[in-house]
């Protein structure tokens, strides 16, 4: 039986598990299958304070991880596939993917499983995503694109946001669409129609992300579904702007989830659930900000309300 368990190993989950473990807890983390989290998907971190030079993330969350482990946090490798409850005694049992299926019991846990970015699927995306040209957060990425132009592809209200606050890098902005309007709300598309910065390419789908001889993006090919002719449009960076899937699926009926899978936080310090000593951090949990920052900082006060629920309850 542990005290607290952390699931997650980004961000929120080793922000949790650093102050958990100098609260005495000795937490026990599920590192699951990205260990680091999104950040070690990328190469350079500049909006992480305490850094002025930036960080790259992979370096940036094994310093965490590191900072965790030394006042006492344990990893394992392992993926949480089911939370269930013990009616009565709250006991929380979380059973794992993987060969032995090891089933491991706490009285408090933090969730911190974050999301996953939907990407197109098509030939040359991979390659270049995380710090070589393709990217899905304008936030974070959007200023190494001063002077150049970048296509955002999607339609929803996110794509938009995307589009608009590259405008102030880019040269140009590209907006690829594969519909002929935006399903986004109307006072974001009327301001992406209006910006004389931003070009908009109906009914287009990507079919692939070409690379220079150096490796960098040149160019998006897309698919015009009207004519069938496939053009290129040339830019160094593609933002894929067409959602997040959060990876709460192992939490269904267990606890709350909003329409489009987000945990659903309550209670004090905005980190409870409805179901005692559970609570979330980051991303998973946040389906507006998705920056580091925000993520560790729910982190922070996920496991200080653990701490005070397993003072007064376990
Ligand atoms: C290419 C890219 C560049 C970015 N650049 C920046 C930037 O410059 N600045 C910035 O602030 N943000 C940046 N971000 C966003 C930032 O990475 C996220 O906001 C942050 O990582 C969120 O942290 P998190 O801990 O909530 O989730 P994540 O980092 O997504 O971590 C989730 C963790 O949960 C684990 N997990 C998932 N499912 C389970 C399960 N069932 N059981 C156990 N563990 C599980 C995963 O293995 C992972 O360790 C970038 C994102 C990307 C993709």
């Amino acid at each position: 039986m542990e005290n607290i368990i952390i699931l997650g190993t980004g961000c929120a989950g080793l922000t949790a598990a650093i102050y958990a473990a100098r609260a005495g807890l000795r937490p026990l983390v599920l590192e699951g299958n990205l260990p680091g989290g999104q950040l070690t998907t990328t190469t350079e971190v500049e909006n992480y304070p305490g850094y002025p030079e930036g960080i790259d993330g992979y370096t940036l969350t094994d310093n965490m991880r590191r900072q965790a482990a030394r006042f006492g946090a344990r990893y394992v490798s392992a993926t949480a596939s089911r939370l269930s409850v013990t009616p009565g005694s709250g006991v929380k049992q979380l059973h794992t993917a993987g060969a032995d299926g090891a089933c491991y019991e706490t009285h408090a846990l933090v969730i911190a499983t974050g999301t996953t970015p939907r990407l197109l699927g098509i030939p040359g995306e991979r390659e270049h995503f995380g710090g070589n040209g393709v990217s899905t957060c304008a936030t974070c990425d959007g200023a190494f694109y001063e002077g150049m132009d970048v296509v955002v592809v999607g339609g929803g209200d996110s794509a938009c946001e995307e589009a608009l606050f590259l405008t102030r890098f880019a040269s140009r902005v590209h907006l690829v669409h594969r519909r002929d309007t935006l399903r986004a709300s109307e006072i974001m598309a009327r301001r992406v129609r209006g910006h004389a910065g931003i070009a908009t390419h109906w009914n287009h789908l990507p079919v692939e992300v070409r690379g220079d001889a150096t490796g960098k993006v040149r160019a998006l090919a897309a698919k015009n579904r009207t004519t069938g002719d496939v053009v290129e449009i040339p830019c160094k960076g593609l933002f894929v702007a067409i959602g997040h899937e959060p990876n709460t699926h192992a939490f269904e009926g267990v606890l709350d989830r909003d329409a489009n899978g987000y945990l659903v936080p309550t209670g004090s310090g905005g980190v409870g659930t409805r179901v005692g000593g559970v609570f979330v951090a980051g991303n998973c949990a946040d389906p507006v900000y998705q920056q580091a920052i925000a993520a560790a900082g729910m982190g922070c006060r996920a496991a200080i309300e653990a701490e005070r629920w397993l003072r007064e309850n376990a």
